[in-house]
């Protein structure tokens, strides 16, 4: 194979989405998303995606050789098909995340890494009749040689959560089937919070969850230009202007998360997009699929942000003095706390790798009951994490002076006194450091890492779902070894 590189830089991302057809929505339509102040810091996110692969450090570990076509491409566009793609998949997230806490572009890759595996299932079931896989191995190179940076749509509205899709009052809380033509479907309704779906070119939807026959026109997954016709984009969650001072960290001052709701009304999806219509079965088994490979990516985001936490609390116990040797020697403690789950995520991933199978399309699907009790653990220990790191601070990160004094000569040296502590350290490092750590556990954004952390790739109780029905016939054999032991034994 000829092989080339389709590697795009970050420009060429954001130009191609200047040349998207505008419709983002704040509380406007907006005619220029790209030159919103927010949604620039995702972009710019994502842009790390980019850069990195550009970067002679990075580029090796950032980029694959397509098994499809032999060019090399974005790794997050790689189908992972070894043990060895699975430990550069992990080290690739993990170095993003070091940088932007959370590198975003994970789960459209991880949406195309299931459909891969899910639609190969799928034809295979309907003994050839469908031609989903070829659909979606040729929807894949176009990705890969253009170097989209898809979002993954997998959560709908979801209503009344104690009833079916099927008897929803309103239909439009789950995507679903309107139409059926000869060249393809029609689809509304609602997929939220879509993670970078107001700054990606493309987008790719799937089923949430199990479905019944009643429910088969929710039973459709399919990729769509994000400016197709009928499709709204709302930006959700608080505007963020407050993290615009020069102490302000790099997470809030250049990189936002910025979620996304997806409304579609009546949009048409032409055949070759559609990797799923009607067969409700396949609902659970491309959820749960989708759900497996992005807890496996947490298994190296998750990590990064407990050594971030991890490195504030040994500085700030550091700056303050509280390193301690008296009464406030339990320190060591409190740090191990915020390290533990770190160490427990990244064994559990190397544990998920080595367990790891290959699956009849040739992709690899790392083991699910490592991967999601390393989700659950990773998820399990963070309130833990930000209470201790809270603890550790003190007051200061949520009752820091305004920026402005610090630099007014009327104020500054009265003010500066507040920021006194180990010799050495300056009053501005002082407070970066607490502004830093206001961010991360104490702000709008350190909120939607808890809540990212609790709900993003599902719950704790899908996790447990996943764990249980993985491990059951282990456990029952648990149960048989101890009825051996204390009812047979000589
Ligand atoms: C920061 C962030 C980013 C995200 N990014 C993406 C993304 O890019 N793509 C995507 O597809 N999704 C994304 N999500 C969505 C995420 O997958 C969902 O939030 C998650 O699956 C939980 O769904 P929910 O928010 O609707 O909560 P719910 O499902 O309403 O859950 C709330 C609570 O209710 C419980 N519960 C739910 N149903 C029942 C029931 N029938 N009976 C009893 N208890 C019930 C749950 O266990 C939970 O405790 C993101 C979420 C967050 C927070």
């Amino acid at each position: 194979m000829n092989k080339m590189d389709k590697v795009k830089t970050s420009e060429d991302y954001v130009k191609a989405l200047k040349k998207l057809k505008p419709n983002v929505i704040t509380d406007k339509l907006l005619t220029k998303p790209y030159e919103n102040e927010d949604i620039i810091k995702g972009m710019n996110v994502v842009s790390t995606c980019y850069n990195y692969a550009k970067d002679p450090e990075y580029s090796e570990l950032m980029t694959a050789d397509s098994s499809l076509s032999g060019n090399r491409v974005n790794r997050y566009n790689y189908i992972p098909r070894t043990k060895d793609d699975l430990r550069k998949r992990i080290k690739m997230v993990h170095a993003l995340a070091r940088e932007t806490i959370c590198a975003q572009r994970c789960v459209g890759g991880d949406a195309l890494w299931a459909l891969y595996i899910g639609t190969f299932q799928l034809d295979k079931s309907n003994k050839g009749k469908t031609n989903y896989h070829k659909r979606l191995k040729k929807y894949l190179e176009y990705v890969q040689d253009n170097d989209i940076a898809p979002a993954g749509a997998v959560t709908d509205a979801k209503g009344d959560r104690s009833i079916s899709p099927a008897d929803q009052e309103d239909k439009d809380t789950y995507v679903h089937i309107v139409k059926k033509t000869d060249d393809g479907i029609y689809v509304s309704g609602i997929k939220t919070p879509i993670t970078m779906s107001i700054y990606a070119e493309e987008l790719i939807v799937m089923p949430s969850m199990q479905l019944s026959e009643n429910d088969k026109s929710c039973a459709v997954s399919f990729a769509i230009q994000a400016d197709a016709e009928g499709i709204e984009r709302y930006a959700l969650g608080p505007e963020i202007k407050t993290l615009e001072g020069e102490h302000a960290p790099t997470h809030g001052r250049k990189y936002l998360n910025k979620e996304g709701m997806i409304i579609f009304n009546n949009v048409f999806v032409p055949n070759e997009r559609i990797f799923q219509c009607e067969e409700h079965r396949y609902g659970a088994i491309y959820a749960n699929l989708f759900a497996t490979l992005h807890r496996f990516s947490y298994l190296a985001c998750k990590p990064a942000l407990y050594d971030i936490m991890t490195g504030a609390a040994m500085l700030i116990s550091d700056f303050n003095g509280t390193k301690g040797e008296y009464f406030l020697s339990n320190t060591a403690e409190k740090i191990f706390q915020i390290a533990k789950p770190a160490i427990l995520s990244r064994g559990m991933a190397k544990a998920a790798i080595e367990e790891s199978t290959i699956t009849e399309s040739g992709a690899i699907l790392p083991d699910e009951v490592f991967t999601n009790m390393g989700k659950y653990m990773a998820t399990d220990n963070f309130p833990n994490a930000v209470s201790v790191l809270q603890d550790m601070s003190g007051s200061l990160p949520v009752n820091l002076p305004y920026e402005g004094v610090l630099k007014d000569k009327k104020y500054n040296e009265k003010v500066e006194k507040l920021f006194k502590r180990k010799k050495g350290i300056t009053p501005e490092q002082h407070y970066k450091l607490n502004e830093f750590i206001r961010v991360l556990v104490a702000s709008s954004e350190g909120g939607l890492l808890q809540f990212g952390s609790k709900h993003g790739g599902g719950n704790k109780e899908a996790e447990k779902v996943a764990i249980y029905g993985n491990n059951l016939r282990h456990m029952f054999q648990c149960k048989k070894l101890v009825k051996e032991i204390v009812f047979n034994s000589n």
